[in-house]
């Protein structure tokens, strides 16, 4: 079998050596025509079609360990998939050997400390159902099958994340296989430059194997959901939106959707298709008073469908899950914004209303709050000037019409970048953004990542990611 080496070369590895491996090892290995290699070996964005050599389905770390010290054994190509979430597709690679996570995916809640372990194939609901049960919750995402891995060593936003900040902001601690196969802990009081690096820098320095989130109380019932209009109404949407998000306590956290009506069954069928804007908000403190915070949007105008009610926070955090299936097209252009400029909305509705898809997306997040009150190097994640985030999110589903959504996306990009802080969100980087747009997303914390990379990883073992050149 023919597998890639981290000189690019390809090696063959005979049946032998895959023999002592599978010995060596408690998950299963899989190749190309075993069944389960093919639901490894693809990811979330159906633009993304790769096949590593061989698949490890990792069930604990001596697994991790044992195939790290395999691969540097042969000198092999590793790549690590979490969720397979990534639009850049780095969960896989082609001809590598790939480690699939997501048979790790345990979470042990300490309600005393409030603290939740995880392991790193967890997606975001593994982590919500289980801390919920205990009315607590971590900041993550707001698409529930998302990993967990990725999201939080690229730094991490959702509905909580004005109250308490970036996810990486609230890591206690991480473990972590290093290039050498030992395994390390990161974290305020041990090896502390790692833990810098891996609250922003990604997956550059080994394989995360745990993960331990700070805990708040939050729910178990929240107030949260969307409200839609025609997008007519657009422009008096986006004023009110304008209006709420200068007084929104922290609790409150309102995103802007605007794209043609999903075949939602909370829409009228007549609207199917047709644009729309949507507002999505959830008030994560005491529902009774998010019901007098939200009712200034449910009161708005004429609304076509209004699902914002009193409802489980795990089920406000699946909400947007089927508009985002696994295998579909996706490109995303990204940018962080100070601050909400008319001019921007104005963009926004004229960018929205040329969406050729009836998947894609323009959207306004809401960062506003404790991420922007930290020094900007607390962590490797940086960008503690973005108060939102605009997000051009293509999707659609055949091959044929990839050029017509790409380039849409790249016109709406190119019309609202000049909003942007001048940061961007690494998670949210493209297949074909390079270093230029890495060095935006990490800002002035890339050389001191550098420099830690250069002590964890000197030889770059850990290359399939946001990739930092070790100096
Ligand atoms: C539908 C959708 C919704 C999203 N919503 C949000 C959101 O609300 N908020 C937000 O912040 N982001 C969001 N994202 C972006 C998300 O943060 C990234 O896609 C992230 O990479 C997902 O993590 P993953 O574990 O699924 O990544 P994967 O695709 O599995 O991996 C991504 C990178 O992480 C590395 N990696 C994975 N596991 C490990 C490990 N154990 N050790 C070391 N490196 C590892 C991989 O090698 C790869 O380089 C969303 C993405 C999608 C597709």
């Amino acid at each position: 079998m023919k597998v890639k080496t981290l000189t690019d070369l390809e090696i063959d590895l005979n049946q032998e050596t895959l023999d002592n491996l599978k010995l060596r090892l408690q998950g299963q290995v899989l190749l190309s025509g075993d069944t389960g290699y093919e639901q490894s070996r693809t990811v979330w964005n159906g633009m993304i079609d790769k096949k590593p050599a061989l698949v490890v389905r990792c069930l604990g770390i001596v697994d991790v360990i044992t195939c790290v010290q395999f691969a540097r054994e042969h000198n092999l190509l590793l790549c690590i998939k979490g969720g397979g979430h990534n639009i850049a597709g780095l969960a896989t690679a082609e001809g590598a050997m790939m480690l699939d996570m997501s048979l790790m995916h345990g979470v042990w809640v300490d309600t005393k400390r409030r603290i939740a372990h995880a392991q790193v194939g967890c997606l975001l609901g593994d982590v919500d159902r289980e801390t919920q049960l205990h009315g607590l919750a971590a900041v993550l995402g707001f698409v529930s099958r998302t990993g967990i891995t990725g999201l939080t060593t690229g730094g991490g936003f959702g509905y909580l994340t004005r109250r308490w900040g970036w996810t990486s902001d609230n890591v206690v601690g991480m473990d972590l296989v290093t290039a050498d196969g030992q395994l390390v802990r990161a974290s305020e009081e041990e090896n502390e430059d790692l833990f810098w690096g891996l609250r922003g820098g990604g997956g550059n320095f080994g394989v995360v194997t745990g993960i331990d989130y700070a805990l708040y109380p939050v729910g178990p019932e929240i107030v949260g959901g969307l409200v839609a209009w025609p997008a007519s109404e657009a422009s008096g949407v986006l004023d009110l939106y304008r209006t709420l998000i200068e007084k929104a306590p922290p609790e409150l956290t309102l995103v802007v959707l605007m794209r043609p009506a999903p075949p939602a069954p909370w829409l009228p069928k007549d609207m199917h298709g047709k644009p729309i804007i949507a507002m999505l908000a959830c008030y994560s403190g005491n529902p009774a008073q998010g019901e007098k915070a939200v009712a200034p949007i449910k009161s708005f105008g004429k609304p076509i469908g209004d699902i914002l009610i009193r409802r489980p926070y795990v089920q406000l955090q699946s909400l947007l899950d089927s508009t985002q299936p696994n295998g579909r097209r996706y490109y995303w252009k990204s940018e962080y914004l100070p601050d909400i400029k008319p001019a921007l909305c104005e963009k926004v509705i004229e960018h929205a209303a040329k969406i050729p898809s009836p998947h894609s997306a323009m959207i306004l997040f809401q960062l506003k709050g404790a991420l922007n009150s930290l020094k900007d190097d607390h962590s490797a994640v940086g960008n503690r000037d973005s108060r939102y985030v605009v997000n051009i999110a293509g999707s659609w589903e055949q091959a044929g019409d990839d050029a017509v959504n790409v380039e849409w996306a790249r016109e709406a990009w190119a019309d609202t970048r000049q909003f942007s802080t001048g940061g961007t969100y690494i998670n949210f980087l493209t297949e074909d953004e390079g270093p230029d747009r890495v060095e935006a997303a990490l800002s002035s914390g890339i050389q001191r990542l550098a420099e830690i990379k250069a002590k964890w990883d000197p030889e770059n073992v850990f290359r399939t990611n946001r990739n930092i050149k070790p100096v």
